[in-house]
């Protein structure tokens, strides 16, 4: 009996390694969704995407988090979709809301008063939790100890070209630390003190700015202003060691005690960004050309021919996000080559 129980094994074993990879050639690493059980058709697409484009050949796990619990119905139809693990999660209370520091009255009338001045999501505070979340907890959800790397991903986003070489791995094997696709000007309503706020945080813990930083693309004046360039952060592959680490967490705290994701409109990405961009060396920063990726209005599809066709990508190379005036790219190719 024993034997036969083996022998079933086995055969299971060689069937799923013939088909992908095994776990040894696996980063350790998750895809990562924050979603509410509204987005669930949104969900779907994108992890339909994923799997068609990269996943269904590497089997990497997914962990999807809600600050409400995700319905059975949620689980039932995203889990059919992947053989890989799928785990669903909620956010603890404390990691979104507002730290009982805020004044709720100052904090309210900011809203009220980005409302009026018709600034994206200005009157929203549940977006400000989500962007505290993200900009500081999501690393910290207990089902993301287990790992090292993280993909974010969000509903309703696209993904155009077959993804043949593991980011992960190349992320693990080539030192990157931070990984992105399209970047950005932050509008400037929502941080109006960020900047002050970081190089207040700079002249406090100077041990922290990374030698060969990337400053030179988030500012054209050496640190005196911030040119708002951010990595777009609804795409991030990155090592959430970094996150984890002395420099982020201080950066954070300090952010955090200063109270701009209520008072102002902070997002993840600017602070992401910014982190990146001074506690990194510049050549742990990374562009994924390959990766052809759509959120919203704004896509990259991958400019060189080779990449394009060995992608077998779905997007017109014409319309990438890239080129526009208002794509930061220029300024990181730019910065790159100086
Ligand atoms: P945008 O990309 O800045 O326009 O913001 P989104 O509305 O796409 O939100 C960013 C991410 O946070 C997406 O993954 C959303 O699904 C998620 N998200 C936003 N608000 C909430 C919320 O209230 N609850 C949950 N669970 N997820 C949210
Ligand atoms: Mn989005």
């Amino acid at each position: 009996e024993e034997l036969l129980g083996e022998d079933l094994n086995l055969s299971a074993e060689t069937t799923s390694q013939s088909s992908s990879k095994s776990s040894n050639d696996l980063a350790n690493a998750t895809f990562v969704m924050l979603a509410r059980n509204s987005d669930l058709e949104g969900t779907i697409s994108s992890i339909r995407a994923l799997e068609d484009r990269f996943n269904s050949r590497f089997g990497y796990p997914y962990v999807l988090l809600n600050d409400e619990p995700f319905t059975d119905e949620f689980k039932r139809r995203v889990s059919v979709l992947t053989r890989s693990e799928v785990k669903f999660g909620t956010v603890p209370k404390d990691h979104w809301s507002q730290p009982d520091w805020i004044d709720e009255e100052k904090a309210a009338n900011a809203r009220k008063q980005m409302e009026l001045s018709q600034v994206k999501y200005g009157g929203s505070l549940n977006y400000r939790h989500m962007c505290r979340f993200n900009a500081g907890f999501f690393y910290r959800h207990e089902l993301l100890q287990p790992y090292r790397w993280y993909w974010r991903v969000e509903p309703n986003v696209k993904f155009y070209c077959d993804i043949h070489r593991d980011p992960f791995r190349f992320m693990e094997e080539n030192n990157k630390v931070y990984g992105f696709t399209i970047a950005v000007y932050e509008i400037s309503a929502t941080i109006r003190t960020l900047w002050r706020t970081v190089t207040d945080f700079i002249k406090a813990y100077p041990e922290y700015l990374a030698h060969d930083n990337a400053m030179g693309f988030i500012s054209d004046d050496d640190g005196k202003t911030y040119n708002r360039c951010h990595f777009w952060s609804n795409f991030e592959i990155a090592d959430m060691d970094f996150w984890r680490g002395p420099a982020y967490t201080a950066f954070f705290e300090y952010l955090d005690s200063q109270g701009g994701f209520y008072y102002e409109r902070w997002g993840d990405a600017p602070v992401h960004s910014i982190a990146a961009s001074l506690f990194l060396r510049r050549d742990q920063i990374h562009f994924f050309e390959e990766i052809g990726y759509q959120h919203d209005d704004w896509g990259h599809c991958p400019i060189p021919d080779d990449v394009w066709e060995k992608g077998r990508c779905s997007c017109a190379q014409g319309n990438s996000f890239d080129m526009d005036v208002s794509s930061c790219k220029p300024r990181w190719d730019r910065f790159i080559r100086s």
